[in-house]
Parts: structure tokens; C-alpha cells; sequence
């Protein structure tokens, strides 16, 4: 599988990196307290939206990972632009407990604007399965934050001979599909799987992450200065990576989030020297312009 990830300056001056892997196309953006949005493609779903990315406008479909504004901030200005473009309705995604907030705050975005955005509000519990597109299911599940959070897994769908049929001839198959039998099953590969803002505990509760061929991470701190602020805020520090390290059965590990008083290079350092297997598959979207 080819890996090409790099920083960009995209059209509209936001500095953003992207990741390139077989089909997928990951493009996003996340500092700590700043803002975090990612755009996967396909399916074609935003990853939180950040303050509002114009890369996030053609998007139909939305997962917000938890309430604080730099995650959802940018969903009413989002909302504008393809009300006034046309794009039709957009589907939000989110934990229920938040679902009563959003529609208050979009509804105040649509009395500010003098207009009506198309969209529908989707509350998510952990294990609550939605159908994307005709290949892709995304289901929810628990994560470690410090108000109401979800993580999500996009698992890729795929059509395949029934594993009864494995070994008959094209002849009997043709002929039991003609008699009306179902001769094919799905199968499921967890192609992506998403944390938004979470501690340590996601890694205990949500083992399947470590099974995703690509997994966005949060990663905030590093440091022994900084070793009780994971706890206390609900974020990942390094030191639990490093105690899990053998777990990562991923292809790509993308961690975000990282706190802006660590520099991306400094978090790739201490991976190379203390968890070497997990450093091989990191990508780091801040490796982008503006961090250099
Ligand atoms: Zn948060």
C-alpha cells in the first residue's frame, strides 16, 4: 500500500496536512484548544469541523466527537455556506446529550442569518450503527473525555461469495442465484477508526482501535511536567502510548491534538527512541508548514 503524507497551504491560506493511502484521502488540521477537523474520503464525512474549514463545505455528512467549540465551532458558518450554495441537507451525527445544544445554537446562527439551513441532527450512543454511503457504516462507541464524548469506527463493506459456496463451481452458483438463494455475503474491514478528544481510558475500553488499518489518535502531551494534565483534562499523554505500544496492529497511526507547547518533531523524537514499531507508522498532519 503506497503511504504519501504531506503539509500543504491549501487555497484558502490554512495551513493543513493530507494523507494519501490506497483509496483513502485524509486531509485535516488539529492543534490543541485550536481547532481539529478531518475530511475522509470516501465515504465523504467530516471528523469534527473545527472553526469551519471552506475544505469541509461539500461534505453531507458530519461527526462531531463532543461539544467543545474547537471541534463543532465552525457548524453553523459550515451550514451557511452550503444553504447559500445549494448543497443540499447535511446530516449531523453526534452524542445525544449534546443533540438539544446544537439545534439551540444553529438555531440562533439561522435567526442571525435571516435564513433556514438544511440539515438533521443524528444523536449517537455508543454501538449505534449509521449507513454512510453504500459501502461504508460508521458506529459509535464510548470514549474518555471530560463532558460527553464518541469516538467513531468506519468499517468498509464489501460483497463476496457466501463462505458456504467457497469451493462450488461458477455453474452451481449461477444456478442456486437463478432459484433465488443468496449466494453472497458482506464482510467488514475496519478501515478508519476516529478518537476525537480522549484519555487513556479509550485505549482500555475500545480495544477493536488497535485493529483499524488507519487510526486518528489524540495525542496531547509529552513530558514529565505535563504527566498529570492527561488525566485531569481528558487527554492522551505519550507515556500511555509508550505502555501499549506492542498493541498497535494498525497500518497508519495519525496522532493530532498535540498540545501547542510540543513541537510534532518532538513527539516523533520520543516515539523513535521508546516505541520505534509505533514511530514507523506515524503521520503528524501539524508536520505542515506552519510548524516548521
Ligand atoms: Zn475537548
Amino acid at each position: 500500500m503506497s503511504r504519501d503524507a504531506r503539509g500543504v497551504v491549501a487555497g484558502d491560506g490554512v495551513a493543513r496536512g493530507s494523507l494519501r493511502y490506497g483509496d483513502l484521502s485524509i486531509v485535516g488540521c488539529s492543534r490543541a484548544g485550536e481547532e481539529t477537523w478531518f475530511r475522509v474520503r470516501p465515504p465523504g464525512l467530516a471528523l469534527d469541523v473545527g472553526r469551519g474549514p471552506l475544505a469541509l463545505t461539500g461534505v453531507s455528512d458530519v461527526f462531531l466527537s463532543h461539544g467543545h467549540l474547537d471541534h463543532t465551532n465552525g457548524l453553523p458558518f459550515l451550514l451557511s455556506q452550503r444553504t447559500f450554495q445549494g448543497l443540499g441537507p447535511c446530516r449531523i451525527l453526534c452524542p445525544t446529550a449534546i443533540a438539544q445544544p446544537l439545534a439551540a445554537l444553529l438555531a440562533a446562527a439561522e435567526a442571525l442569518e435571516g435564513a433556514t439551513f438544511e440539515y438533521r441532527i443524528v444523536g449517537l450512543s455508543p454501538g449505534d450503527r449509521v449507513q454512510l454511503d453504500k459501502d461504508f457504516v460508521l458506529e459509535a462507541f464510548a470514549t474518555d473525555h471530560v463532558v460527553p464524548s464518541l469516538g467513531c469506527h468506519l468499517f468498509q463493506q464489501r460483497r463476496r461469495l457466501a463462505a458456504a459456496l467457497r469451493g462450488a463451481s461458477e455453474e452451481e452458483v449461477a444456478a442456486l442465484r437463478r432459484q433465488g438463494h443468496e449466494v453472497s455475503e458482506t464482510m467488514e474491514e475496519l478501515s478508519v477508526t476516529y478518537c476525537g478528544d480522549s484519555g487513556r481510558g479509550v485505549l482500555t475500553t475500545e480495544p477493536r482501535l488497535f485493529g483499524a488499518r488507519i487510526l486518528l489518535l489524540e495525542c496531547t502531551f509529552l513530558g514529565a511536567e505535563t504527566r498529570g494534565r492527561g488525566e485531569r483534562y481528558g487527554h492522551i499523554h505519550v507515556e500511555d502510548l509508550v505502555e501499549v505500544k506492542a498493541r498497535f496492529h494498525n497500518e497508519v497511526v495519525i496522532l493530532h491534538h498535540l498540545s501547542a507547547r510540543h513541537r510534532p518533531e518532538e513527539l516523533r523524537g520520543e516515539l523513535e527512541r521508546r516505541a520505534p514499531q509505533l514511530a514507523a507508522k506515524l503521520v503528524q498532519l501539524e508536520e505542515t508548514p506552519w510548524s516548521a
